[in-house]
């Protein structure tokens, strides 16, 4: 491990330790309320139409922003278009140039832009007015969540910060007391501030409306109160009008914390007055805005160059819920300082990191994303986060310097991918080839990866963890296993037939899966044959070798395209490799290529529940006869929606099934085999395992898991195996 490898190692540890258990709590809690709250609603249908309205929205920006130049100037107040952060910053100075206190509410734009800085070295006194913000300003530290950046502090933390910096008269402990003051507090500054900065979730350009959603009601007094108001925003919060407004309001709270609507929307069209009602009075409510001023900065610093960016574009779509932070297991285990950088955190960082800071930013973190794909269901419009994280560990690996280890090893290696990525990455990415060898040279290959000597190398040079197991080869392949057996078709059903890919893991490491499979499918009437081609280009693409997950899924495709024509179903025992074939081939195959595979590909539980559900007769099957069972499900499966054909079949052989909820296993692949990584991947893994403990009662459950990360790491970390679903099906179990 380098000295910069262990720094990371060891962030991570003190943070495990430290945030780690607040912002577990904090976001699982958060996680929690969006299931519920979205299950009230189309969540499908709203999310499409968020999705179009921004997909809409950025691609008319420079339209939207002229139409809100003029909404604006009509309604008495201006707008500058910020090229970068020092542009922003020159303009703010200007417009505070007479102020002694400008009052904030909560603003990820000006972290970005570091306006608080900007105007305290201008002699500006900055008050945050979010209690979130406020609590880190007096801790002086950077927010560790999109939308709650505070969340990483309990109560006692924030009790403690409190009584050593304000001395109040009676010491502070609990959430009310603590609110109370901070309230008093920021009223106090907000109603002496001489201007007040907020930030905008929506600008509705055809009326200069700003629309604030907040839960604590500081932004509206921040906007109103004093006589100046100064807006920032990121021009992508431009949406055409209040028609836009709804599907995105009625996202918002729920993707972010759980609540169906915020506690404040606020709906601004300044300059404006605070709205009082005076009932003696006839003026509109509203009125006295002459003397008010009021600037809309819109914020440029990259935005322009990531709508161009075809990687990077989506990124714009982002409406910064935190919910694909929440529904990230790693997130939530060590929160925003670690899974962060410059300004942004979670999974969506990644490109806002390298859109408005550059790639070396995103590169401090980009690892953390395991490509679970957990967060793509949980963003609001649609975001592929695994994806943008991809194509930035893509060009975080081109833009590495050769070194000349590498360039001894380039030309070697059967990749695509140019000299100067990290070795260990690239040696992870190629673990087809090296699984092929050690099955060759099995058992010989495992003696030696288990000797002192080449674990010690292996971690001081690859970076693979010495305390993880490593896989055991097998000499006789799947695919060998095939070759020499006679296929064993009791009674044909129809005229369906399945072709096996056999992924790297089940075709060198665990075969018994593979044929378990096969022989489950041939019981149930349908023919199977094992595929000529190993690994879907899984492992490269997880570790940002696009090139050569291009190179595989092309193999792929030439492989299984010709059993397809020939009316096959292709059948796969690994969700990891199946969610290849059905989301990220249409990233790097042509559209009709990856359709046509998309379209023939199945899970083989997936499989079997349709046999069962079109008439097979289970019979040949073993029964579970009450067995009690906890399963779970493979993150990529779950995304794909096919966790409940699992729990189905299960359920209808006879076994009592309980499912556990962890979003992730944190094995994730490789995740779990680096040195940098284990101890978070390991406390992810203590999570589930804790699930699984408690499921199981007075007696011990067995355990088991579809995918072959989460087999690993079950059985790691419980005192018993865990088998995959297929095998319990197996007729010779
Ligand atoms: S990427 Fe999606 S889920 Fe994540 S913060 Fe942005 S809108 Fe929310």
């Amino acid at each position: 491990m380098s000295a910069d490898n262990e720094s990371r190692a060891e962030r991570i540890r003190r943070l495990l330790d430290t945030e780690g258990p607040t912002v577990k709590q904090n976001a699982q809690g958060f996680n929690e309320g969006r299931y519920a709250a979205m299950a009230d609603v189309d969540g499908e249908k709203l999310r499409s139409e968020a999705r179009r309205i921004k997909e809409d929205a950025i691609e008319r920006l420079p339209e939207l922003i002229e139409t809100a130049r003029e909404s604006v100037e009509e309604n008495g107040g201006s707008v500058y278009l910020a090229d970068d952060a020092a542009d922003a910053n020159d303009y703010l100075a200007e417009v505070c140039a007479d102020a002694d206190s400008v009052v904030k509410s909560k603003s990820m734009t000006t972290e970005e832009l570091d306006v608080n800085e900007g105007l305290e070295a201008a002699g500006v006194d900055v008050t945050e007015t979010d209690l979130g913000e406020f609590v880190l300003q007096v801790a002086d530290e950077a927010p560790s969540h999109l939308i709650a950046p505070g969340f990483h502090k309990s109560t006692d933390e924030i009790a403690e910060l409190f009584n050593a910096r304000f001395d109040p008269a009676e010491p502070l402990e609990t959430p009310e007391q603590l609110t109370t003051f901070a309230r008093d507090h920021l009223g106090d500054r907000i109603r002496s501030a001489d201007v007040g900065m907020t930030g905008a979730n929506f600008v509705l350009a055809e009326s200069g409306t700003l629309a604030l959603v907040t839960n604590e009601g500081n932004a509206r007094k921040c906007a109103v109160t004093p006589d100046t108001h100064v807006a920032v925003a990121g021009v992508e919060k431009l949406i055409p009008s209040v028609d836009e407004l709804g599907p995105m309001v009625e996202l918002l709270a729920r993707s972010a914390t759980g609540q169906e609507i915020s506690q404040y929307l606020s709906l601004l069209t300044p300059p404006t007055d605070s709205p009082t009602i005076d009932f003696d009075s006839t003026e509109p409510i509203g009125g006295g805005a002459e003397d008010r001023e009021f600037h809309l900065v819109l914020v440029d610093n990259g935005r322009f160059e990531m709508r161009d960016d075809e990687g990077l574009r989506e990124t714009l779509y982002c409406v910064r819920c935190g919910a694909c932070s929440n529904s990230c297991a790693n997130f939530q285990h060590v929160g925003g300082h670690a899974f962060g950088g410059e300004t942004y955190t979670g999974g969506i960082a990644t490109g806002w990191e390298a859109g408005v800071e550059g790639t070396d930013s995103a590169a401090e973190f980009n690892d953390l994303c395991t490509g679970c794909s957990r967060c793509v269901n949980a963003c609001p419009v649609k975001i592929d986060i695994p994806w943008i994280n991809t194509v930035v560990r893509d060009r975080i690996n081109r833009g590495a310097e050769p070194d000349a280890v590498d360039s001894l090893v380039d030309g070697l290696v059967p990749d695509d991918e140019e000299p100067g990525m990290d070795l260990g990455k690239r040696a992870f990415g190629n673990v087809g080839t090296l699984a092929k060898l050690g099955s060759a040279t099995a058992p010989v290959s495992n003696w030696l990866a288990d000797s002192a000597p080449v674990r010690g190398l292996l971690e001081r040079g690859l970076g693979v963890d010495a305390r993880r197991g490593l896989p055991e080869f097998q000499r006789e392949t799947l695919q060998k296993w095939d070759r020499k057996r006679d296929a064993a078709v009791r009674e044909p059903h129809d005229d369906r037939a399945v072709v096996l890919f056999p992924d790297v893991f089940t075709n060198y490491v665990d075969p018994e899966r593979g044929k378990a499979a096969v022989r489950v499918l041939e019981a149930l009437g349908v023919p199977v044959r094992v595929a000529g081609v190993v690994g879907s280009g899984r492992a490269p693409f997880s570790q940002g070798m696009i090139a050569t997950a291009r190179e595989q899924a092309e193999a792929v495709d030439d492989a299984l395209s010709p059993h397809l024509d020939a009316g096959r179903d292709a059948v796969f025992v690994e969700p990891s490799d199946l969610a290849m074939v059905r989301s990220e081939y249409e990233k790097l195959l042509p559209a009709n290529r990856a359709e046509t595979l998309a379209g023939g590909s199945y899970e083989v539980l997936e499989y079997v529940y349709g046999l069962l559900e079109n008439g097979v007769d289970p019979e040949p099957l073993p029964r579970g006869d009450g067995e009690r069972l906890t399963y779970h499900a493979h993150c990529q499966q779950r995304t794909l929606g096919l966790d409940a054909h699992t729990e189905a079949v299960l359920g209808r052989l006879g076994y009592d099934v309980a499912t556990t909820e962890a979003e992730c296993c944190g094995m994730a692949g490789s995740f779990g085999y680096k040195a940098d990584y284990y101890d978070l991947s390991v406390a992810v893994g203590e999570s589930l395992a804790d699930e699984v403990r408690e499921s199981d009662g007075p007696e011990d459950r067995r355990v088991v898991a579809s995918g072959t990360s989460c087999e690993e790491q079950l059985t790691d970390l419980l005192d018993r195996s865990a088998t995959h679903p297929i095998e319990l099906l197996d007729p010779e179990r």
